[in-house]
């Protein structure tokens, strides 16, 4: 008789696979680095997740489209959203399957008015955005992305810093000779955000003055900024007044890279929730046959400062896409059958989680941590202190599913993010767990996650791709 076995283990996935499954993991890797390599802002994401969908024969929805099963459509937002469905057989009131990911990640924006030059230098004010630890982005290759409107109202697009001959930009630290104050406060104040200032440049515009007067003198002073205002002005047709509502996001200069002799780990910007966001495009546009249910993959914006605004998951864009793509195949909006149908869907909250980090293993609780090549997090609720803020699945969606990830092995993990009352942390779950749906968080563990350059593993990105796609191709309960 075979011994049932009654203790849970988990195991490391480099154990439990064969020589098929490692190149599987390896080759995913190396699209992945090649997306988060490019893929660094939000716009950016959306640009380049559109490149795969459109490989994959997905087409923007037109208003009034006739929606049949297997056609796969996107809607856009702004360019910072990407909503991508596949239409199933089954009729769509009977719910439909949502992964949800965002695509923004913590980095340094620029205040609207940022240029201003002082001890011969000129530097970009700025503000960051999202939780960071403000000493880790000094001294550092920071590129920078984004756009900004001229006067004409064209946009322009910016992008500097990760090309070979690209200059990069740099917020300076205090050298350790003059950091007596500075090292005797904490490491929250040691430095602030009005400290985080990025060199653009040192050259003064030379001009010819005839009598160097007092007058002129003063003029000279505000030159370096002059100088790299007419350099911009001659690359990107802009000036000075063109900041004020401009995008720009100072990110790491550099693509992402291999960590360890072995190679198994990936360095990169944004693996929260880049890694997530990439698993959860690509399982549904590597899906082939015509779903039984109808598929979503919702990839969003700003979820690291809340999901505000109209971009975040909050706006009502994401339910917009839902009601278009339920009129289209249901010929009108019923609104107690649209209900039903988000009463009976099935959504994954795609985020990353903490992994376990021995060198500061007093934060983690080791029974139920994610330790890295363990598998996809699994992770019942989220929230800090008594479980404040949680969306909190339910044990009968988390049995199921448990259950299905290891009927496909796939390996997974389960835990929480760190030690009770140590911190916490939230995602998108409780937003679509507004709309009754079954929802539960499933991702990556990370490494020094929101610093400049975060850690994940190869297999454990790879497992979460796994159970994405398994999880969109065949899960139900
Ligand atoms: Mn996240
Ligand atoms: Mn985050």
């Amino acid at each position: 008789m075979e011994e049932i076995k009654l203790t849970k283990e988990y195991k490391n996935v480099w154990e439990l696979i064969n020589e098929e499954e490692k190149n599987n993991i390896l080759n995913f890797a190396e699209y992945y680095k090649d997306f988060i390599s490019s893929a660094k802002t939000e716009r950016l994401s959306v640009k380049e997740s559109l490149k795969i969908a459109k490989e994959k024969g997905f087409t923007e929805f037109k208003t009034d489209q006739k929606l049949k099963p297997g056609d796969r459509i996107y809607f856009i937002n702004k360019n910072k959203n990407i909503i991508l469905y596949i239409i199933g057989k089954n009729d769509i009131e009977k719910g439909i399957k949502i992964l949800a990911a965002h695509i923004d990640s913590p980095r340094i924006d620029l205040k609207p008015n940022p240029m201003y030059e002082d001890g011969n230098l000129c530097l970009f004010d700025t503000h960051y955005y999202g939780g960071i630890k403000k000493y880790q982005w000094t001294t550092i290759p920071l590129a920078l992305y984004g756009v900004m409107l001229n006067k004409e109202n064209k946009i322009i697009e910016i992008g500097i810093g990760d090309d070979q001959n690209d200059p990069v930009f740099y917020i300076s630290d205090l050298l350790i000779h003059l950091a007596k104050d500075q090292m005797n406060k904490t490491l929250a104040e040691g430095v602030s955000a009005e400290k985080l200032n990025i060199i653009i440049g040192s050259i003064p515009l030379i001009k010819n003055t005839e009598n160097n007067n007092e007058k002129d003198k003063q003029k000279n002073n505000l030159s370096i900024k002059e100088n790299i205002l007419k350099i911009l002005n001659e690359k990107y047709e802009i000036s000075e007044e063109d900041f004020v509502g401009a995008e720009i996001e100072a990110v790491p200069a550099g693509k992402a890279r291999d960590v360890g002799f072995d190679r198994s780990l990936i360095l990169g910007y944004g693996h929260d929730d880049r890694s997530c966001s990439y698993a959860a495009l690509r399982a549904i546009t590597d899906i082939n046959q015509v779903p039984e249910k109808t598929l979503c993959v919702a990839l969003v914006d700003k979820e690291e400062i809340g999901s505000y605004g109209n971009t975040g998951l909050e706006s009502n864009f994401f339910e917009y896409t839902l009601l278009e793509v339920f009129n289209s195949l249901k010929g009108e909006v019923n609104i107690l059958s649209f209900k039903r149908m988000l009463n009976s869907s099935l959504g994954i909250s795609a985020d990353v989680t903490a992994g376990f980090d021995p060198t500061y293993a007093e934060v983690h609780d080791k029974k139920n941590t994610y330790f890295i090549n363990k598998g996809v997090g699994i992770k019942k609720y989220t929230g800090s202190r008594g479980k404040s803020g949680a969306s909190d699945a339910n044990a009968e969606f988390i049995s199921k599913l448990r259950n299905f990830l290891s009927s496909k092995n796939i390996i997974w993990q389960s835990g929480e993010l760190g030690k009770v009352d140590q911190g916490g942390g939230g995602t998108v779950a409780f937003l679509l767990a507004r709309y009754n749906m079954e929802i539960i968080d499933m991702g990556v563990p990370v490494l020094s996650m929101h610093s400049p350059l975060e850690v994940i593993s190869k297999a454990d990105l790879y497992m979460t791709y796994k159970a994405y796609k398994a999880f969109l191709e065949d899960f139900n309960i």
